[in-house]
């Protein structure tokens, strides 16, 4: 149903609205660019540029002048077709409640629980409707692991480098450690 008001351009962008509604603002709620069509708020925006790539479905955007219809196309003409096309329609539909979520509650956007949501949803529901197959199977590929990185203070003595290891004051490289 989302996707086919996206197709049919059935969504109250602010690009939409202001052509009906004078002094509306049409600048884009999420990046401030200055006409925030659906093109924009769902393929070229900063943020929804990030979150087809950040997430399971591994999608980059190739052209700036790509059309949601072609985004669509492309996901359906994917050896994963459908899949595709359920889980990118989700993620398009979560970015639509977090965009409202910044306008109408003055939340800031969040482009991992974005995802998450997505994520949460399309095993909760698509897979079982779509008869895919087992939801604990990873939808396209294995998230990337996140790496987390620590920082101590070196002993007395000693001043951290860029490179990873110790350096006496002193009597120079000392030891190489992970810092
Ligand atoms: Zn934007």
């Amino acid at each position: 149903m989302f996707a086919w008001r996206l197709l049919s351009g059935a969504i109250t962008v602010r690009s939409a609205i202001s052509k009906h509604i004078p002094n509306t603002p049409s600048e884009c709620p999420l990046c401030g660019f200055s006409n925030a069509t659906i093109d924009h708020l769902f393929i070229h925006c900063t943020i929804a540029l990030s979150l087809p790539f950040a997430s399971p479905l591994d999608y980059r955007v190739q052209r700036t002048t790509l059309t949601i219809q072609e985004l669509f196309s492309e996901w359906l003409n994917d050896p994963l077709g459908m899949k595709k096309f359920c889980f990118g329609s989700t993620l398009l539909w979560c970015l639509w409640k977090a965009r409202n979520d910044v306008i109408f509650r003055y939340k800031d956007i969040n482009p991992a629980q974005i995802i998450s949501v997505a994520t949460n949803l399309n095993c909760d529901f698509l897979y079982p409707l779509a008869g895919f197959e087992d939801p604990s199977v990873p939808l396209f590929k294995t998230p990337a692991t996140m790496v987390t990185t620590s920082w101590s203070p070196p002993p007395s003595g000693f001043i951290n480098s860029v490179f990873g290891c110790r350096i006496h004051v002193s009597q120079g490289i000392n030891e190489s450690l992970e810092i």
